[in-house]
């Protein structure tokens, strides 16, 4: 019997192949998968199962009954003249049937004459996990029974044997090693090592990001993984491929938090990659290219307001002046590596080169509503969005607020409002585009006083640069406009620019071939949040799973998933690690 690599290839497979492979699974009874062919596709062993039955339920007493006496009896001539199926003969064997002594033999041998001259088909019976002397009890109880209720104890007897031949047989795929539950358990130990016992916090160079790597460390290893501490603090995990020393394909996901974070930005990611990783190792399996697993040390800035430290120093871009920075409690960077253990003039030995890393790919929640609203588990990520961020200032005129007439007044936030309003439709009106004005403060800011001053700040992200840079010019038209019908004068200051991250053609490829095989549809969306790729894109390819969360909601501790979709998410991860094509420019 050929082992199929999963149940969705074998759904998808033609009938004779079908019947090819689960034809023993009803002993010498092909006609049962024949028939449960018709039910295809499957979405579980269960399903399958459940077919396998129904078609030998509503298959006739005649041939039910060549299904009993296909069975072979227990320690009988089959046995011994070794032409047992191999189901059968592991079966037998596990119940330690094939080392009766001659006591026992003789006691089942004529037990089973006796029953079959009773009821005219051989004695049949899960024997797994059971010993030889509750077999024989079985036979010498259930002798006694009438034929009709034998007959029918038989059929299901038939039916769990069936159940544990289909368990065995896709036990041995890799998908079947993972544990969703073992993933969720780890992000519920990670959100321990927090701050506080009631929020979880976890900031760079903390005692508790040390607790947190201690533990994904040791993860990590069980996995068959090598493991080091690199020197901004991100935590390591190496698999070898093929051969040791090839290249590696990069997973992973950030280990620091946000104030009051939830559970699953960046931890899962970290945790799934792990989980993949042991799938692997189960199986023994070598893929052709190392596989490192990467908990980043910070990726949201929170402690020194600089992000993307811990994948910045990987991609060898981390700005050495950020050392500088410092801490709510006047701590400098450099001092908390050193506090934590580490040597901040080494922190160029944690860059990796780009022959090293054959590409990046993070699993990680959607952290927007976008799935949940589509009713998908997953999501192949397009690009992480470039953003700029800049200030804008309109000045007018202060006044009485019951003196000036409206006619004469110069209201500074009036205006503003008018400039909050075009771009938020601007942004409505170009796709994937989004803009927000987070920030308002009117000058003086008095109940009785016309603004005379207003600053506002402007946050516009878009997955593809160029668009990007057209919506803030226009941006800036709009406000220009709504300023010169007003007699206002105006400024914008920008602040921060960060190019669009585009993922990688060829791995969002493989990403949605992973997501078809596990029958789902390939749906791609722009992460409208920054991201590690953003660092690591410096020197490799890069690429994101989506995972679909609750309400859209993150950095907040009412972010939630499921169970189920822990599971779908991993498996299409381990899928696409188990194909993984790397770039042939990278060797
Ligand atoms: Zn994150």
């Amino acid at each position: 019997m050929t082992t199929p690599d999963t149940l969705h290839t074998l759904s998808y497979a033609d009938r004779a192949q079908f019947v090819a492979t689960l034809g023993g699974i009803f002993e010498h009874s092909p006609w049962v998968a024949d028939i449960a062919w018709e039910s295809r596709p499957f979405s579980s062993i269960d399903a399958l199962h459940a077919a396998m039955v129904e078609a030998v339920s509503s298959a006739s007493i005649e041939a039910q009954l060549a299904l009993i006496c296909a069975h072979p009896e227990l320690a009988g001539k089959e046995a011994a003249a070794g032409v047992l199926t191999r189901e059968s003969k592991t079966e037998q064997a596990s119940a330690g049937l094939d080392r009766c002594t001659a006591d026992e033999l003789a006691r089942l041998r004529t037990l089973n004459k006796a029953y079959r001259e009773k009821f005219g088909f051989p004695f049949v019976m899960v024997v797994r996990q059971r010993s030889k002397h509750e077999i024989l009890d079985a036979l010498a109880s259930r002798v006694g029974n009438a034929r009709e209720q034998e007959f029918a104890t038989c059929l299901a007897e038939i039916g769990k044997i069936g159940r544990f031949r289909l368990e065995a047989m896709f036990t041995n795929s890799s998908a079947s090693r993972i544990s969703a539950q073992r993933i969720w358990d780890r992000c519920e130990a990670l959100a321990l090592c927090s701050e506080s016992t009631d929020a979880l916090t976890r900031i760079y160079l903390s005692e508790q990001q040390r607790a947190a790597n201690v533990l994904v460390q040791a993860w990590m290893q069980e996995a068959g993984m090598a493991t080091h501490l690199d020197a901004i603090g991100n935590i390591v995990g190496r698999y070898e491929g093929k051969q040791p020393g090839l290249p590696c394909l990069m997973l992973g996901s950030h280990l620091d938090t946000v104030r009051d974070a939830g559970k699953y930005d960046g931890m899962l990611g970290v945790v799934a990659a792990i989980e993949c990783v042991h799938a692997l190792n189960a199986c023994g399996t070598r893929p052709p290219v190392a596989i490192e697993v990467v908990g980043f040390a910070d990726e949201e800035g929170v402690r020194f307001s600089a992000t993307l430290l811990g994948s910045r120093a990987i991609a060898g871009t981390f700005d050495v002046s950020a050392l500088d920075k410092t801490d709510r409690n006047g701590t400098s960077m450099r001092e908390a590596i050193r506090q934590f253990g580490l040597d901040p003039s080494a922190i160029a030995t944690a860059a990796r080169r780009r022959e090293e890393v054959a590409a990046f790919v993070e699993l990680h929640i959607e952290q927007g509503p976008v799935l949940e609203a589509e009713g998908l588990a997953v999501g192949v990520v397009t690009a992480i969005n470039g953003f700029c961020r800049s200030v804008a200032e309109i000045h007018g005129m202060a006044g009485h607020a019951g003196t000036v007439p409206m006619n004469l007044r110069k209201d500074a936030l009036a205006a503003a409002a008018e400039c909050v309003l075009a771009i938020e439709s601007l942004a409505r009106e170009t796709p994937d585009l989004v803009a927000t004005v987070g920030q308002i403060e009117a000058f003086p800011g008095a109940i009785n006083v016309i603004p005379g001053r207003v600053r506002f700040t402007i946050d516009v992200r878009s997955p593809r640069d160029e668009e990007r840079v057209n919506a803030s010019n226009k941006i800036a038209q709009l406000i220009e406009k709504v300023c010169a019908g007003r007699h206002l004068i105006f400024s914008i200051v920008p602040m921060h620019e960060g190019k669009t991250a585009a993922c990688a053609p060829w791995l969002m490829n493989q990403l949605g071939h992973a997501i078809v095989a596990e029958n789902m549809v390939v749906r791609s969306l722009p992460s409208g949040a920054g991201h590690d790729g953003m660092a690591i894109i410096a020197i490799a390819d890069i690429a994101m799973l989506f995972v679909r969360c609750k309400g859209g909601i993150s950095h907040n501790p009412a972010e939630a998933i499921t169970l189920e979709d822990i599971a779908v998410s991993t498996r299409v991860f381990l899928r696409f690690i188990e194909n993984f094509k790397p770039l042939n420019a990278h060797f």
